[in-house]
């Protein structure tokens, strides 16, 4: 008899996990709150070894270009003048285009739209989910792939909480045909950093519109990490609307004179960051939680992606992580028949990593936090060097550098 698993969430983990099982003899039904795509919110993000495996399981075909190659990495000074240059050859892609493609493989029938899951309950035998709308569907398995605010973890760990980290990253997108003329293609090619007393800004080239990588067509993307004690924070996320949004803005409700203000600070920044993020259309802004959890296994439940595990941007891994979690989740339920001896196989290989990738990225996020901070919560900080040489690097080759 073919075994069912219930996948929470539409987004990455939840596209990959449902494309991998579905793929290899398991009955799956998705259900995904939201009733319209997610593509267009999407920015660009670096590609680690993990994702292509698991695009591979899913039924994407990876043969075709999915990204741009960078090799170079530079970092700035606010006057331009130089930090460090390195090479390190990576790839960057679209969130949209990620999406995109694990959509299209999903065989038709098991993406519900606009299904929001309430509750989960876990019986020894069997495990239900109970839909806003009343509907019960019953599996041998529920995967919360429904990210940081998770209502599955909030469901069966109720005690584990994001914690924010005390920033907030704000992001923007410009066209290729709008960079500025008086930058060079090495300045749009670049894996570049800016860097402004404890702020840091990165940029990359990514994919442009339907996930084009032809010159001309892509696109120039930017995260700006910028401290902002809990007080700015409330008001940052205070929308045009008068209502507070604790979890993250709407774009279009971020207030204009927030938006006025943060075009007006961009021109503290090095010169290719002060060029380009007031000439962006959009500015969004998310703050910066960490998530940690200490067990995976809840009988018949379990969480992959942003749900069981959130590091820092810095470490350029959500999108990687979740696929190394549905990748793992995959193996451990093809090696053990039963799913909480496979929950608890799965468990343990991922907690590790998941504990791993939240210290690399903390202490990577250590360049932005105030002396005091520095000093007691998470030792040494890196220096603006470091964050060049590290940021965004594969998640296996930290070892040697996580706690030197
Ligand atoms: C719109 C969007 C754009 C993003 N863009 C980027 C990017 O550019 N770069 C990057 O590195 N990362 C980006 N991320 C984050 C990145 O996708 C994640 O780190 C990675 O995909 C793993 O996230 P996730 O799939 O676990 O969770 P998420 O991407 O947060 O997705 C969770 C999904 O679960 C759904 N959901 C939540 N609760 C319920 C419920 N009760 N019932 C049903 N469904 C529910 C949500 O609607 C959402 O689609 C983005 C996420 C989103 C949602």
């Amino acid at each position: 008899m073919k075994r069912s698993a219930i996948v929470v969430g539409g987004s990455i983990a939840g596209l990959l996990t449902a494309n991998i099982l579905v793929r290899h003899g398991w009955n799956v039904k998705l259900f995904e709150r939201s009733s319209k795509g997610l593509e267009a919110r999407g920015a660009g993000i670096a590609m680690q070894r993990t994702l292509r495996h698991a695009l591979e399981l899913s039924g994407v075909d990876v043969s075709k270009e999915l990204g741009i190659g960078i090799n170079n990495r530079i970092g700035y000074y606010p006057d331009g003048s130089v930090v460090a240059r390195c090479e390190y050859a990576q790839t960057t892609t679209s969130w949209g285009l990620l999406y995109e493609s694990l959509l299209t493989a999903l065989p038709a029938g098991i993406f519900h739209k606009g299904a929001m899951v309430e509750s989960v309950i876990s019986e020894p035998d069997f495990t239900k989910v109970r839909l806003s709308t009343g509907e019960v569907h019953q599996a041998s398995l529920v995967i919360g792939a429904d990210g940081i605010h998770s209502s599955v973890r909030e469901n069966v760990a109720p005690e584990i909480k994001p914690t924010y980290a005390g920033y907030v990253a704000w992001r923007g997108m410009l066209e290729e045909n709008e960079f500025p003329s008086e930058l060079s293609i090495d300045d749009f090619s670049s894996f570049s950093f800016g860097f402004l007393n404890n702020e840091e800004a990165v940029a990359y080239p990514v994919a442009g519109p339907g996930g084009s990588i032809e010159v001309g067509t892509r696109r120039f993307n930017m995260m700006w990490y910028r401290p902002a004690p809990k007080n700015e924070l409330y008001d940052i996320l205070t929308g045009s609307d008068g209502v507070h949004y604790p979890t993250g803005i709407p774009p279009h409700l971020i207030r204009t004179d927030v938006i006025n203000n943060i075009r007006k600070t961009a021109l503290l920044l090095p010169p290719l960051f002060a060029r380009t993020i007031p000439a962006m259309k959009s500015l969004f802004v998310q703050p910066i939680f960490d998530l940690e959890n200490e067990n995976l296994n809840f009988g018949r439940v379990t969480l992959v992606g942003d749900a069981a595990f959130v590091a820092r941007p810095h470490c350029g891994a959500g999108v990687s992580k979740a696929a190394a979690d549905a990748v793992a989740l995959f193996e451990a339920l093809e090696a053990h028949e039963d799913i909480p001896e496979a929950l608890e196989k799965y468990s343990s290989d991922r907690v590790m990593a998941g504990k791993n990738a939240v210290n690399w990225a903390r202490k990577l996020g250590t360049y932005l936090q105030c002396e005091g901070d520095r000093q007691s919560d998470n030792g040494k900080p890196v220096s603006a060097e470091e964050v060049v040489r590290y940021t965004g690097i594969e998640l296996s080759e930290i070892s040697n550098v996580l706690f030197s």
